[in-house]
């Protein structure tokens, strides 16, 4: 590294005017300590911060930059449609084009509609839930994050769970009340939930494979995946399975999770009644969307009872940027984020036995993630006995070795189709150093 002045000054001028000098929690390095560095470009799989470092990204801006970044062909997009228009407040083509893309890859998705980001997305399809049900209780996983909705923030992952916070102060005990939390995985406590309070429940609310706690994939016990579970369970009361998406669609598979563990041809059909997106869809722009059943989306106003709306949703800008990911996200760019995702993998697991350092890694499709504990992670209450002191060692040597890690555990490992064998390879010849400095503390 060539120094951290400017960022250490950005920080302490951020501070000033900026709570904890980020716009979202994580940012600010507050589980591995030290400054983050203030990036001020990015091309590839390449960041570049205010001082003159260089670092390969691993972080993918949390998830919508699979293409790299600053792809020419997203960029051109926006470009080109900024030239046209910044906002319109009214109906513009490219909301239809994302919507049929959508549509065309996600099976359960009749209807779609675009909202600005993740958090609008899971707490609106909570609102078509409850009112499609006139049920108010949410049935929630611990360690599933879906934004920071006040009903969602119990036990969650991500941030929340960075940050050993149970919660989050500021939600009311009514709001509290009506969520309930149930470990991953857990099929006799859904069981034993749905025997007691059925009747009162509005839907099961499911990161398609959880990965705000690390990548903790959905398993199959008698031959049936977790998520077709919880969509049997949830029917059998007259509830709905809201699956969430966010992180892993478009990024597990080309139709995300549902492509991985969803029906296949001869399978009994199962589906999720909603389902939410963010991050991919919008390139790099601030997106998410809801869809779902036709009979539930059209619940929403106009036609319906159930309001929703938005004045930048649907915005030019950020329909250009997601239709220039999904255009580029073709069956040859899975295979090389697969690829990709494969090779880092083996490249950490072989830095960290080496070492000696215990670790385990899990992938949901081509999403992956590095715990620093030997055996598999089911779910919350495992997540959290890793050795978190092993990973702050191991990140800041990546960090100062030119590799910027998601600067917490519990997060997955973004790679992007820009990261090509040569820049694994720069990665690889930081690993030996970063996995003998999270087994030096031990
Ligand atoms: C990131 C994320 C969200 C929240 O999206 P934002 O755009 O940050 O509001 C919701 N659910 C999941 C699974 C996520 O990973």
């Amino acid at each position: 590294m060539t120094g951290t002045t400017s960022s250490t000054d950005l920080f302490s001028r951020a501070q000033q005017v900026i709570p904890s000098g980020v716009n979202s929690p994580v940012r600010a390095f507050g589980s591995v300590g030290g400054t983050p560095p203030f990036l001020t470009s990015a091309k590839g799989a390449l960041l570049h911060d205010a001082d003159g470092n260089e670092y390969v990204d691993l972080v993918g801006s949390w998830g919508p930059m699979i293409l790299g970044h600053a792809d020419e062909r997203v960029v051109e997009a926006v470009r080109e449609a900024a030239g046209r228009g910044l906002s319109f407040g009214a109906p513009q083509p490219g909301e239809v084009s994302l919507a049929e893309e959508v549509v065309s890859r996600i099976a359960p998705v009749q209807q779609l509609r675009l909202v600005n980001s993740g958090t609008e997305a899971t707490m609106s399809a909570l609102r078509v839930a409850r009112a499609a049900t006139g049920r108010d209780v949410v049935v929630k996983f611990a360690g599933c994050y879906h934004g920071h909705v006040d009903a969602l923030l119990a036990e969650a992952g991500s941030g929340v769970a960075t940050f050993a916070m149970p919660g989050s102060a500021g939600v009311t005990a009514a709001t509290a009340r009506d969520t309930v939390v149930l470990p991953y995985g857990d099929r006799a406590a859904v069981r034993a939930l749905f025997a007691e309070r059925g009747a009162e429940i509005a839907a099961i609310i499911t990161e398609a494979a959880p990965a705000n706690m690390g990548v903790v994939p959905p398993r199959e016990e008698d031959g049936t995946g977790f998520n077709r579970f919880l969509s049997e369970t949830a029917h059998a009361a007259g509830a709905l399975l809201i699956s969430d998406e966010v992180l892993t669609g478009f990024r597990a598979s080309r139709e995300g999770y549902y492509g991985v563990d969803g029906p296949r041809g001869g399978d009994d059909a199962w589906a999720p009644d909603l389902m939410t997106f963010g991050k991919v869809i919008g390139g790099g722009l601030p997106v998410g969307a809801f869809g779902g059943r036709a009979d539930l989306m059209g619940l929403l106003a106009p036609a319906g009872p159930v309001y929703q709306a938005g004045t930048l949703s649907g915005n030019p800008l950020a329909t250009a940027a997601g239709l220039a990911t999904l255009a580029g996200l073709d069956d040859a760019a899975y295979e090389t984020l697969g690829s990709a995702s494969r090779t880092l993998q083996q490249l950490v697991a072989d830095a960290l036995t080496t070492a000696g350092v215990p670790h385990t890694i899990q992938t949901a499709g081509t999403l992956f993630s590095v715990f620093f504990r030997e055996e598999p992670v089911r779910g919350y209450e495992d997540a959290k006995t890793q050795d978190t002191a092993a990973f702050t060692r191991f990140f800041h040597a990546m960090l100062e070795g030119g590799v910027y890690l998601p600067p917490s555990a519990f997060e997955a490992w973004f790679v992007s189709t820009a990261h090509t064998p040569e820049i694994l390879d720069r990665i690889a010849a930081v690993l030996p150093a970063a996995a003998a400095a999270a087994a030096g503390g031990r």
